[in-house]
């Protein structure tokens, strides 16, 4: 979700709107061998000439310039939808920790799917489109807890130095507008297909994880039998995610281990405290031995005494109904799962999932 490298209208993109990127590409170049019949030797020049300008003009389009969606006008009165945009008020705008706030909006009531038909609108994971006014450009961002019967929806936003989106939603206050669209599905979530599920984020990526734990995991379903884990890091333990996200966790995971897991991270401890009490604090970025031991794997390398007198067993365990979801700046889904493919495709497995023995359908990189 959160990859650092490149500006995000590239990752909105592949995310939700490079087909019709492509195809504003692809359309191009039959249009420009579409002309009057002309010798073979003319044409023979000028077809690669206009393709060339063509895809030149279409790249720097698509490189330089932000990702207005130009096809989705704003409308009042219609009902919630990824295909329009609907004005909605911020209701507050708070410090959650250096660069995030929480951001609470409200969408007019009447304009949500009846009662009964929410669920099924708003199955998790999803995110919606918000539209910076000032520039047009839109960013996926993941209402927390959904959205409530008061049509509220409450974000946790981390502003870049250079991010437009993040830094422009942090200066709204209470009684602004905002334009969004969606709901916009960032990963389906599918009952009782794993036996067990392991998150692993960093930073603002736990946000879709907090959907979900909220949806979902604190509310299972009686038949539900999947336990799931979060391992969650961030770079010190002020920049914890806010005590409305890391609370309702740490009370469930203690109140039901069983179900749910939590375990917290941070790279390095600079003597700030965390936004609220966590029972316990690890040192250091989540590692190999850390994933190994959740999911009750042995050590990651037995000492040489070890390896005389138990041999480990060899175990398969792409035949586990295990899923990794990894979410979070792009370094760490590289460390852990891998990077991404071409055009931010899922790629292969990769990093330390990879080495411990699971396979590329096992893990899913958001
Ligand atoms: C499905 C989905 C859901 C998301 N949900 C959330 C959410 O709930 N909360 C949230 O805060 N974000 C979320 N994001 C990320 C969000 O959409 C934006 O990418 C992010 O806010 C940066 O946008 P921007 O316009 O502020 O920065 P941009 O203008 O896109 O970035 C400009 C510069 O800022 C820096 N930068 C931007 N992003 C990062 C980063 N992740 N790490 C390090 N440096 C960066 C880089 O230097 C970059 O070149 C989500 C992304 C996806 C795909």
């Amino acid at each position: 979700m959160l990859r650092s490298r490149l500006p995000s209208r590239l990752r909105t993109q592949q995310f939700f709107s490079s087909r019709h990127q492509l195809k504003s590409v692809a359309r191009i170049i039959p249009f420009s061998t579409n002309g009057e019949q002309q010798s073979s030797s003319t044409r023979q020049k000028i077809v690669p000439i206009t393709v060339t300008v063509a895809l030149g003009l279409a790249a720097a389009t698509y490189f330089f310039f932000p990702d207005p969606y130009r096809g989705a006008p704003t409308t009042k009165n219609a009902p919630l939808s990824p295909s329009h945009f609907t004005p909605v008020k911020v209701i507050s705008n708070e410090h959650s920790g250096p660069d995030t706030k929480l951001l609470k909006i409200a969408v007019p009531s009447q304009l949500l799917p009846a009662p009964e038909d929410r669920t099924a609108f708003f199955t998790p994971i999803w995110s919606v489109f918000i539209k910076d006014d000032d520039i047009q450009v839109e960013r996926p961002y993941t209402p927390l807890e959904g959205v409530n019967e008061n049509g509220h929806m409450l974000f946790w936003i981390k502003k870049y130095p250079k991010g437009e989106v993040g830094r422009w939603l942090h200066s709204k206050v209470p009684g602004d507008e905002i334009e969004l669209r969606g709901p916009l599905m960032t990963w389906p979530w599918m009952e009782d297909k794993y036996d067990e599920v392991v998150m692993i984020s960093g930073g603002t990526g736990i946000t879709p994880f907090y959907q979900l734990f909220h949806t979902l995991i604190a509310n299972p379903s009686t038949t539900s039998k999947t336990r799931f884990t979060l391992l969650h890091s961030s770079r010190i333990p002020e920049e914890l995610p806010p005590s409305a996200i890391l609370d309702p966790l740490v009370q469930y995971s203690s109140s039901n281990p069983d179900k749910f897991r939590l375990h917290v991270f941070v790279d390095s401890q600079d003597g700030s405290t965390p936004p609220s009490p966590i029972p316990e604090i690890h040192t250091g970025r989540i590692s190999e031995t850390d994933i190994r031991r959740c999911i009750g794997l042995g050590k990651l390398r037995l000492s040489w005494w070890q390896k005389l007198y138990q041999k480990e067993e060899p175990v398969d365990l792409t035949q586990r109904r295990i899923l990794f979801i990894v979410c979070g700046p792009e370094p760490m889904i590289n460390a852990i799962s891998g990077p991404y493919g071409r055009n931010y495709s899922q790629g292969p497995v990769g990093g330390m999932l990879a080495a411990i023995g699971f396979s590329s359908s096992q893990v899913r990189k958001l």
